[in-house]
């Protein structure tokens, strides 16, 4: 919500009257100095909406400030331009209205256009976040990254490598939505405040590696792509087993850990709709741009998130560090999913984050049954993992 700051006015006078915390105030207005504010200027308030509404017979700016349980001087605030005591019967007047629901509905099919949609929303909502595009899809799609929160310590979430496994995706959104509800609204998540992981904690959120291969699950292929695709897809119009980006190369096959012997011995030789390791490490632009980023950003701890098994994985060849086994044992605790230390598997996103940064990294299965999993899981799901989101960020 904008307003139009007033001789006078300060942002922690804001931060009182909309009761939302200063530093999301000042984070959401990058371009203003809080110590030098200039009448007239706008800013943004998060967490906010703007409603208007007709004067009735007998309002008052008062009365209609009462009736809402919000301060006068947010709506003297609003309605600079009237005259607050002769509001004319039918005159415009603005109200702030608090956002206390999701934006984000997860539970619907999730594809790239859902996805952008509700980061628009979200940052128009609470400009405090910041969208990066890290890289291209192949198909010449932004690959986007959110970034939240003002800490030194850099934590970094991803869904949807696999095509098939959207529904992670849908899982990230709703889990970043609920953050951001709890924080301007501080309201806590399963009796945690948010606030302090806001001020320690940076998150950085890939919800779609593979927005081509998700969007293909969901909506089919182009007509750009339709003749190649099927033909990876040995002539089958069904692509719910598709797991590839779009030229049917597995992206979590892709990292330079052992990739040799997942070359060796996978069995598709040429692309293909799951498993096959493409000709060389990092050929394809997603692999590369998630590489690129773990590098520039040194993250101290990565999840990668899947379907299905209500497992994860935690070990690499045992490079991993002791932190990561402490981690482990507390996501089981929380979740009730199974934690595993090693399985016979190379190449993947967590496998080469372990071997090249000697941190955490974790692959986490979500949910059980057979790819994809149905929209009817989502919110066991849900429940399952946001104990795991809020660990991850204690860390
Ligand atoms: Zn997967």
């Amino acid at each position: 919500m904008e307003v139009k700051i007033r001789p006078g006015d300060a942002l922690w006078y804001y931060s009182q009257l909309f009761r939302i915390p200063l530093n999301l105030i000042i984070d959401s207005n990058p371009n203003i100095n809080p110590d030098a504010l200039t009448a007239g200027q706008s800013i943004i308030i998060p967490g906010f909406t703007m409603q208007t509404i007709q004067v009735k017979q007998g309002d008052s700016l008062w009365k209609i400030a009462g009736a809402r349980n919000i301060s006068v001087d947010s709506l003297l605030l609003l309605n600079q331009d009237i005259n607050p005591n002769q509001l004319t019967i039918g005159a415009s007047v603005k109200v702030p209205k608090r956002i206390i629901t999701k934006l984000v509905n997860g539970k619907r099919r999730y594809d790239y256009a859902t996805l952008t949609r509700d980061i628009e929303a979200l940052k128009a909502a609470y400009p405090f976040i910041k969208i990066n595009h890290i890289g291209k899809s192949v198909l010449n799609k932004s690959i986007q990254e959110i970034r939240i929160g003002e800490g030194s310590k850099k934590v970094h979430f991803n869904g949807s490598f696999h095509a098939n496994e959207w529904i992670t995706t849908s899982v990230l959104m709703s889990y970043l939505n609920e953050y951001l509800l709890s924080l301007t609204n501080g309201t806590t998540i399963k009796g945690a405040k948010t606030l302090p992981f806001y001020q320690s904690i940076d998150l950085s959120i890939v919800p779609m590696v593979n927005p081509d291969g998700v969007d293909l699950v969901l909506n089919g292929p182009n007509e750009s792509n339709r003749e190649e695709v099927i033909g990876i897809n040995e002539g089958s119009t069904d692509f719910t087993g598709w797991k590839a980006n779009i030229r049917g190369v597995d992206l979590n096959n892709q990292y330079p850990a052992n990739w040799e012997i997942e070359k060796e011995r996978k069995k598709p030789k040429a692309p293909a709709p799951r498993d096959y390791p493409g000709d060389a490490p990092l050929t394809e632009p997603e692999a590369q741009a998630m590489a690129e980023l773990a590098q520039k950003e040194k993250f101290q701890s990565v999840l990668a998130f899947h379907t299905q098994g209500k497992e994860f994985y935690w070990g690499y060849e045992g490079l991993e560090p002791p932190e990561s086994k402490v981690l482990a044992n507390e996501f089981a605790r929380i979740s009730g999913y199974e934690a595993i230390q090693y399985v016979d598997s190379h190449a993947g996103y967590k496998d080469w984050f372990i071997q090249e940064f000697r941190k955490p990294g974790f692959t986490m299965e979500l949910g059980k049954g057979i790819n994809p999993l149905p929209l009817s899981q989502f919110d066991e799901i849900y429940r399952d993992v946001l104990g795991i989101f809020l660990a991850a960020l204690y860390m």
